[in-house]
């Protein structure tokens, strides 16, 4: 039977020797370079990475081969069929300095739009809500600032559709406006800009739109492609017509999505509810959440077991574009992870650990590196 090297049992389960090297040393055994291993011993780094070892009769073969496929996350496609597609709710984060209104303006939709004229009022605090506006809905992050919208990008969890940028009239354009600019326009999102407090005496909104055009964001009434709404946050002065902008910029956008795809969904938000255990909110991108349904989330398996809308009421089933607080989780997961249904729970435990062991060598591997180049010194 021909040997096992170290180097073609990483090739045949896509490592680098290297890997299999810190494999070996976790199981205990340190082999020298060109020292075959035991079968035992390359069935259980097989194991590990999910494959089975097997023998081979003919020596054609170096003595193992693929028996089951490495458990991957589904992969969205490309392009969903177009008859499948249906529009979905446009993903809006409000940006833009310190005390120019992004908070108030977030409220004055929440209280007005969400709670009017519902029994007992009551909004649940879930990182991201609902309005609606001409029928149709919107969903604002309601996480105002930069800091997770750049945290989000990071991470390749880009959800956001449309920045709103929040400019004070009697302020003008700050530092963290020109900021908030920048990130959108790099991250090529459409603006909508807010000038805010115009109920205000000092509100000067013709130096605010000054300001825009110096800054690369030339207004619609200046021959610019920038929309614009003069608002007050505080007495609702103009809210209408920035939420007609919202709609108007959404359907440019065309944005869409498939209900009945593979569930996806970003998380917003994480935290350990006393009562409720581990929870977090998520924007659903793609696909229809389920109560039951199977996922990954990271590192970390997990199973919806129960689902809580921005209104805090339980809902069975979410739809893309809709923020949804999930019970099932295994462990906290990170702001921009994303969530994957998975076939089974099976399926999703695998890739679980696989994830973690994978993380667990990243963390050890610089450990590993000098034990192994001590191993090879010694030859
Ligand atoms: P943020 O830091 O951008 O979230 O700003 P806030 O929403 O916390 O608002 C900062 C201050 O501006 C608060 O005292 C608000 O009451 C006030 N404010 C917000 N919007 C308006 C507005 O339209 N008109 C006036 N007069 N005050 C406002
Ligand atoms: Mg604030």
């Amino acid at each position: 039977k021909p040997p096992i090297l170290v180097p073609e049992l990483a090739a045949r389960l896509g490592l680098k020797p290297f890997n299999v090297m810190a494999d070996l040393i976790k199981l205990g055994v340190f082999p020298a370079p060109n020292q075959p291993l035991e079968p035992e011993i390359a069935a259980k780094v097989c194991e590990i990475h999910g494959f089975s070892f097997e023998r081979e009769k003919r020596d054609k073969d170096k003595g193992f081969h693929k028996v089951e496929e490495v458990i991957k996350e589904p992969e969205a496609p490309a392009e969903e069929p177009e008859e499948l597609l249906k529009t979905r709710p446009p993903i809006i984060t409000i940006m833009g300095h310190v005390d120019h209104g992004k908070t108030s303006l977030l409220d004055y939709l929440r209280k007005t739009r969400i709670t009017a004229g519902e029994a007992g009022g009551i909004t649940q605090h879930i990182g991201a809500y609902q309005v609606k506006h001409q029928d149709q809905l919107l969903t604002f992050l309601d996480t105002p600032g930069h800091a997770i919208f750049s945290d989000m990008r990071a991470r390749g969890a880009d959800i956001t559709d449309i920045v709103v940028i929040v400019v004070a009239a009697n302020d003008g354009i700050m530092p963290q406006t020109k900021e908030a600019i920048q990130h959108a326009k790099k991250a090529n999102k459409t603006i909508i800009v807010a000038i805010n407090k115009i109920d205000l005496s000092s509100a000067n909104v013709e130096r605010v739109k000054t300001q825009l055009a110096e800054n690369g964001l030339q207004t619609t009434d200046y021959g610019g492609d920038t929309e614009f709404a003069e608002v007050s946050a505080l007495t609702g002065k103009g809210m209408d017509d920035l939420l007609d902008l919202m709609i108007l910029q959404a359907e440019v956008l065309e944005l869409k999505a498939n209900p009945k795809a593979t569930a996806r969904a970003s998380v917003i938000e994480a935290r350990v509810v006393p009562g409720r255990g581990t929870t977090a909110t998520v924007i659903v991108e793609s696909g229809t959440l389920k109560v039951g349904t199977p996922f990954i989330c990271g590192p970390y398996a997990g199973k919806i077991r129960s689902m809580i809308n921005d209104r805090g009421e339980t809902i069975k089933t979410a739809p893309p574009g809709s923020p949804v607080e999930v019970i099932g989780f295994e462990e906290l997961p990170h702001v921009g992870d994303h969530l994957t249904e998975m076939k089974n729970e099976r399926e999703a435990k695998s890739l679980a650990s696989e994830r973690q062991e994978e993380q667990r060598l990243k963390r050890l591997r610089p450990q590993h590196r000098n034990r192994m180049e001590d191993l090879y010194s010694m030859v």
